[in-house]
């Protein structure tokens, strides 16, 4: 990553600033708007270090490009606005004020007038708990294939199947961020389906053992999660390694 020490975005990306994260890959990281013109502003950054779109590559744009269609598909989700601004600003003379290149997401409702830019502080409640919704809604299809995935006591092949997809998950994923945020629903949803097998136990020893491994799984979210919490949006991540959420 070619980052600058002074950069308030740059010490965003590289976690020494705080910032309501929403989601992050390899190249870029989107948080919420600290000054938010619109109720869900979202910012989508590289994270390496480029001025404008001038100093940018292609890769570097299209990466962001690829973020802001996941975190717009996420605002629709969660937001259902009625329309979605999406622009960059490049240079004090069109308006830029931090340098360092990024996307703004606006959702906009009918209307509603745009607050005047970087002057209004956001609510920190409030971009706390829409980052957490944008972070869930993007993993939502992640979760959804795990719950059907385990599903009614899923036989040994399809859950082998569902452990690689899940392993693949993962590792595609690289950055250490994504995945955390599906652990939540991931629990409520597990916890739930074990409360229910509970209530009616279906007595067979294959059974017994599904649910064992799904049991297992919940543990290993919860570990995750309690890691997380602990680590990130804060200034450095103070406690080593993340548990492992590979299923062996
Ligand atoms: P621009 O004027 O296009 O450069 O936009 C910069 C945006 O970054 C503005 O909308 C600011 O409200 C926002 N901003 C500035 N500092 C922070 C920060 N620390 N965290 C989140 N957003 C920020
Ligand atoms: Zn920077």
């Amino acid at each position: 990553m070619s980052t600058q020490a002074d950069c308030i975005f740059c010490k965003i990306a590289r976690g020494e600033a705080p910032a309501h994260r929403v989601c992050e890959d390899e190249r870029t990281l989107a948080f919420m708007d600290i000054f938010p013109v619109t109720d869900g502003h979202t910012l989508v950054i590289t994270k390496d270090h480029f001025e404008n779109v001038f100093e940018t590559d292609e890769d570097a744009l299209a990466a962001v490009a690829r973020t802001s269609h996941r975190v717009a598909a996420a605002i629709r989700s969660e937001l259902s606005p009625d329309g979605l601004m999406v622009f960059q600003l490049n240079g004090r003379a069109a308006g830029q004020t931090v340098f360092h290149y990024h996307m703004h997401l606006m959702p906009r409702a009918q209307g509603v007038p745009l607050a005047l830019h970087t002057r209004v502080p956001g609510v920190p409640a409030r971009l706390a708990e829409l980052a957490g919704r944008l972070a869930r809604a993007l993993v939502a299809s992640a979760v959804v294939f795990a719950c059907i995935g385990i599903a009614g006591c899923a036989s040994n092949r399809e859950r082998e199947l569902w452990k690689n997809e899940w392993n693949g998950r993962l590792d595609a994923m690289k950055s250490d961020w994504e995945h955390p945020c599906a652990t939540r629903p991931f629990i409520a949803w597990a916890d739930g389906f074990l409360g229910d097998c509970e209530n009616e136990p279906r007595g067979d020893a294959d059974c017994d053992a599904r649910l064992a491994w799904v049991d297992e799984r919940v543990q290993q979210c919860r570990a995750w999660t309690a890691w997380q919490l602990r680590n990130f949006n804060q200034h450095q991540r103070s406690e080593g390694a993340a548990p492992s959420m590979r299923i062996e």
